[in-house]
């Protein structure tokens, strides 16, 4: 049994990760200032003798006794971290060396979830983790982008200067049950637009695309990730390669639901990437020939059904 911190983990992805190490017999600190995520994604666990639950905030100093931290804590979406930029810059640079000195400390393995935003507007496709990005550092996606490769260069100096055992993934987008459904990504927000009857929402003209993996299969990569050999650090992608449209997503949802929602355009936000896909030749070499298993048609009916059920309960 591991003593292992999962901050963010009353968030979409950090909830499943908490429900997967307690399956596993593991004893889990969930840490989360509520920000974005909520209670009732885990409130199942909660009867749990092994699972812990702490309202903190890891811009703050947080003192525990631990083997693993999971830093997952930070706002994901446009619209929450846009919310309040300043704080976004805070939550990735200072919450992340707080943990990073709580590894240090207790001689711990930390993870840090970093992103394919890392990548920006990337001028190289597929993304391979050696390319540095091209990122605009004075945008209004910066607060996010920049905050996690600051994030990054600060993992990776605790490890040269300090020697903490680090591990850094970059996820593509994710999706599955307990998005939240006001965070605007394209999937909750095409979902609940279909459920409702309501138009759905194509930002520009539809054909940029993305990769969209599926929950479960990340949680994967990360446990299998933070069990690699000491050497290894990465970063390596997590993400599902296979890349489609936004008016794909909205035609296999529409399908999928049987919904009559109409298509809308809208004005595509700014520094909006046209393409992302990862290349995930690292992952599958590194992580005992890990690849995504669950297919787009079989993760959204998972996806829809949760949304259904929550939505029939509001
Ligand atoms: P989420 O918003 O559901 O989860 C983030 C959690 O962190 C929330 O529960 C929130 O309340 C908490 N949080 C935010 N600021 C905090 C702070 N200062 N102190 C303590 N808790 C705080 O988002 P998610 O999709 O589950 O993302 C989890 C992590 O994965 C994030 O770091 C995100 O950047 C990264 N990521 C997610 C995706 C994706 O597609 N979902 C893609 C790339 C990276
Ligand atoms: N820290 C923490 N928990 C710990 C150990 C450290 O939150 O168990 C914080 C500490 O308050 C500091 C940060 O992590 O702000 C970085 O710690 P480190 O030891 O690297 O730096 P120092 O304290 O020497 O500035
Ligand atoms: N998008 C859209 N309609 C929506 C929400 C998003 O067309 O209602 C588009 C958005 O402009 C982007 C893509 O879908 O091109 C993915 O958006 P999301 O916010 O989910 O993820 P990210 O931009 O961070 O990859």
């Amino acid at each position: 049994m591991k003593r292992i911190l999962i901050t963010g983990g009353a968030g979409f992805i950090g909830s499943h990760l908490c429900e997967r190490l307690l399956r596993e017999g593991n004893d889990i600190i969930c840490l989360d200032n509520y920000f974005t995520g909520s209670k009732s994604n885990i409130r199942h666990l909660l009867d749990n003798h092994n699972f812990e639950l702490v309202r903190h905030d890891i811009t703050e100093p947080y003192y525990a006794e631990v083997d693993q931290i999971y830093n997952l804590a930070c706002p994901a979406s446009p619209v929450h971290y846009q919310y309040n930029p300043i704080k976004t810059m805070k939550t990735s640079f200072y919450g992340a060396m707080n943990m990073l000195g709580l590894a240090k400390r207790m001689e711990a393995k930390i993870l840090q979830a970093s992103t394919s935003e890392v990548y920006g507007d990337p001028a190289i496709h597929p993304q391979v983790e050696d390319y540095w990005g091209n990122v605009n550092p004075i945008g209004v996606r910066s607060c996010y982008d920049e905050g996690k490769r600051a994030a990054e260069t600060l993992f990776m100096d605790y490890h040269r200067q300090n020697g903490v055992q680090i591990k850094i993934i970059r996820i593509f987008n994710t999706y599955g049950p307990r998005m939240n459904p006001q965070d605007g990504r394209v999937v909750s927000n095409f979902i609940v637009q279909a459920l409702k009857g309501e138009h759905i929402t194509i930002y520009g003209d539809g054909s940029q695309t993305r990769s969209f993996q599926y929950v479960d299969d990340l949680v994967e990569a990360m446990i299998r990730m933070m069990a690699t050999d000491r050497d290894f650090i990465g970063p390596v992608n997590i993400g599902n390669p296979v890349e489609f449209t936004m008016l794909e997503l909205a035609a296999e949802i529409l399908r999928i639901t049987g919904s009559r929602s109409k298509l809308v355009y809208m004005p595509l936000p700014s520094d909006d990437p046209r393409q992302r896909q990862p290349d995930i030749t690292l992952a599958k070499e590194k992580l005992e020939a890990w690849e995504p298993k669950v297919k787009l048609v079989d993760g959204l009916k998972q996806t829809i059904e949760y949304f259904d059920k929550l939505l029939s309960q509001s």
